[in-house]
């Protein structure tokens, strides 16, 4: 987006990616239908960016959902809302937008070069790169830095600018996996028997050490170690805090949102003959498979004595989570180069003429399209800010 507002003024631009090829997780985000913008009013699609919805207000009203919609058609690709109100292009690929996006860029006289991995300054302050052909050199006016923060490093993104940041003084907050998974440590038992499981329309609870209540209803996928999905993902910042500072978070289930605790209750406390406890918890409480498997693998001998107990267990089981998945695993990264330490056009106060912007600044927010809007309204902003630099713009 940097490349796209200095080209349309008139600006020599030059892309330069450590990967052989550009967009690699913009095309990864693609892959499970691009989830570009959500539709929802700017006042909730901001308090989505949590503390930090200051910072990235200025960059939404330079470019805004609503914005990015209308750049997407004149891409001629269309986009539609779906029922959640998150917004997708109409065949819901990156690829189709990517390519349209780069023969663009391309015919604006933007030159890429890949496989060049950046490397800081050398003493003349000419900007080090590592290539193929060894290394080069090379001067710029103005630098845009939008390196991404450190998850799936497959895809380029590996964090290792912060040490070339930092040396200059510039302070980074450290990268730590948002929208992530989480380890419970399950038993063998049920680690091989349920991985890949889907938990269906459960409600999640968590209230943290400092007293903030959490709930919310969606899909939780159990994994081989613990659980991940859109549910997970959603409280992922909280659940992973409160690990940070407490050493561990009880998160509770309700397995059955539909029905009361009472009536969970009654149902559980029906005479089960010589029926299997599983059989009784299917009938009678519409609990099976994975459902049955968690409460068995979370829930105790006694729990299952006593229906009471068992109906308390079943609309709010513990799940004690006790490490958030590595960074590498995440789909994107807290932490980055702090609001702090730039001015309102994303410059470094203390490199001028150096700008940063993306998923690399200090900032983190749900999945729903809130990343790649605040990533592309963030380039948006620092191209503005290098045309005021180079004086194209007063
Ligand atoms: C599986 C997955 C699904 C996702 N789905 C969605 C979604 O549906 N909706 C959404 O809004 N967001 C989604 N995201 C997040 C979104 O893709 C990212 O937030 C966004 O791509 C970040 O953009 P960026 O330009 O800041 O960084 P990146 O896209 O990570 O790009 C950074 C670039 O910098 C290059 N680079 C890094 N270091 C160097 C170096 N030293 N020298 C040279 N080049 C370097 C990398 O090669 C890379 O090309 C998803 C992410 C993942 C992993």
């Amino acid at each position: 987006m940097v490349a796209e507002v200095l080209s349309q003024s008139g600006v020599r631009v030059d892309v330069y990616d450590a990967m052989p090829s550009v967009g690699r997780k913009f095309l990864m985000a693609g892959k499970g239908g691009m989830n570009i913008t959500h539709a929802e009013p700017m006042p909730s699609f901001l308090d989505r960016y949590g503390a930090r919805r200051e910072y990235i207000k200025p960059l939404l009203e330079t470019f805004s959902p609503d914005a990015l919609i209308e750049w997407i058609h004149g891409l001629g690709i269309d986009t539609f809302v779906g029922s959640s109100g998150r917004v997708f292009p109409a065949d819901m690929k990156a690829a189709p937008l990517l390519r349209a996006w780069l023969h663009r860029l391309r015919e604006n006289g933007v030159s890429f070069h890949m496989r060049h991995q950046w490397r800081g300054w050398n003493d003349e302050g000419l900007l080090r790169f590592s290539t193929p052909e060894g290394e080069r050199s090379l001067p710029a006016d103005a630098v845009v830095l939008a390196l991404g923060g450190g998850s799936w490093p497959q895809l380029g993104s590996t964090g290792a600018w912060v040490p070339l940041l930092a040396q200059r003084g510039v302070e980074v907050a450290p990268l730590h996996p948002a929208n992530c998974g989480f380890d419970v440590g399950w038993s063998e038992h049920f680690s091989t028997r349920f991985a890949g499981h889907p938990l269906k329309s459960v409600v999640l609870s968590f209230t943290n050490a400092a007293g903030e209540e959490h709930r919310k209803q969606g899909d939780i996928m159990v994994t081989s170690t613990g659980i991940e999905g859109g549910l997970i993902y959603a409280l992922s910042a909280p659940i992973r805090d409160e690990i940070a500072a407490t050493g561990q978070a009880t998160i509770y289930l309700d397995l059955t949102p539909g029905k009361s605790l009472e009536r969970v209750q009654a149902e559980v406390a029906h005479p089960r003959g010589s029926r299997s406890m599983s059989s009784h918890l299917q009938s009678r409480a519409g609990l099976k498979g994975v459902q049955t498997g968690l409460l068995r693998e979370c829930a105790t001998a006694e729990d299952f004595a006593d229906p009471a107990r068992l109906a308390r267990a079943i609309k709010a089981l513990p799940l004690r989570l006790i490490s958030p998945r590595p960074l590498e695993e995440a789909i994107s990264s807290a932490g980055g180069v702090m609001f702090e330490v730039l001015d309102q056009n994303l410059m470094l106060k203390k490199l001028p003429g150096v700008f940063c912007a993306g998923e690399m600044l200090d900032w983190e927010a749900p999945t729903g399209g809130y990343l790649l809007t605040a990533c592309i309204a963030s380039g948006k902003s620092a191209g503005v800010g290098v045309l005021r630099y180079l004086k194209y713009l007063i």
